[in-house]
């Protein structure tokens, strides 16, 4: 028995990354997995190999949501679970941010988990859970990453909203909040066919053996089984709240 079996999920930006990963996990916990990103050659070969399908899918627009929605309503006849993973970063001190940069980001991460909350609950007539990416810095500031910063901790306001207003039709509704994860996001190098990612992953771990508690930085498989636990009924009594992944970064400074 899995732990998703027969149920319906749609995972945002799950071509690469914590995405893929969740798709992965999800498909062999018997889920019936909609992977959904703009990556299409990556995302469609990816729901090839886990038996999933595939949707193109730009989380920050309506119009693709709906269709999204529809095709999947059509396939399956039901929605029980959407996981909002779909996230962009871009690094800019405040002051030197552009407008159409600030925009750029609260597009896609913030109103992308708007949209697919407000597109995908009213389809989960059965109940259902809902899993928003948020980050580590929705909790805390970070230099260097204002919108993005803002835009997480605008992902953890919409999701408690999202919680008291969707509760009373049994759909749950968290978020994730990780500290530093070794995807593209976090190590560009991984897109990079000439690096060894084996190499720039070890280059990390040493950054953040200086920064993180647990000494190395978070792998997405990690981040995955958070996901999948908000997701299936070992949550079932839990709503509302951010679930910090991090490796003990945020839990204080050390003078020791
Ligand atoms: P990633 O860059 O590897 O993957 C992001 C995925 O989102 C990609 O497949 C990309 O194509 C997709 N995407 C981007 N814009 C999209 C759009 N408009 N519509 C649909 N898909 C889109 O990064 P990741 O680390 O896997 O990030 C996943 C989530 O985790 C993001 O929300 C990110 O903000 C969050 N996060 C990541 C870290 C980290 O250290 N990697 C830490 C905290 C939070």
């Amino acid at each position: 028995m899995g732990k998703l079996d027969g149920r319906v999920v749609i995972v945002t930006g799950a071509a690469r990354g914590q995405g893929e990963q969740e798709a992965r996990l999800f498909a062999e916990e018997g889920a019936e997995v909609v992977v959904a990103d703009v990556l299409d050659e990556q995302g469609e070969a990816l729901a090839k190999e886990v038996g999933a399908r595939y949707v193109h899918l730009d989380v920050s627009r309506e119009d693709d949501w709906r269709q999204a929605v529809g095709s999947v309503e059509e396939a399956y006849g039901r929605i029980d679970a959407l996981v909002n993973n779909a996230g962009i970063l871009r690094f800019n001190a405040l002051v030197d941010t552009p407008l159409a940069e600030f925009m750029q980001v609260v597009q896609v991460n913030q109103v992308g988990c708007f949209l697919g909350m407000k597109t995908v609950a009213p389809a989960m007539t059965e109940g259902g859970t809902i899993v928003n990416t948020a980050s580590y810095t929705a909790l805390t500031g970070m230099a260097a990453v204002g919108t993005y910063a803002a835009t997480k901790h605008a992902v953890l306001g919409l999701t408690r909203v999202a919680a008291l207003e969707l509760a009373g039709r049994r759909i749950r509704v968290n978020a994730i909040c990780p500290g530093a994860i070794d995807t593209p996001m976090s190590n560009p190098a991984r897109l990079d066919p000439q690096a060894d990612p084996r190499e720039t992953s070890r280059a990390l771990d040493e950054l953040y053996h200086k920064l993180v508690p647990l000494g190395r930085i978070g792998r997405p498989e990690e981040v995955a089984r958070l996901a999948l636990f908000l997701t299936c009924d070992d949550s079932s009594y839990i709503t509302g709240q951010p679930f910090v992944i991090d490796g003990g970064w945020l839990a204080g400074v050390s003078v020791i």
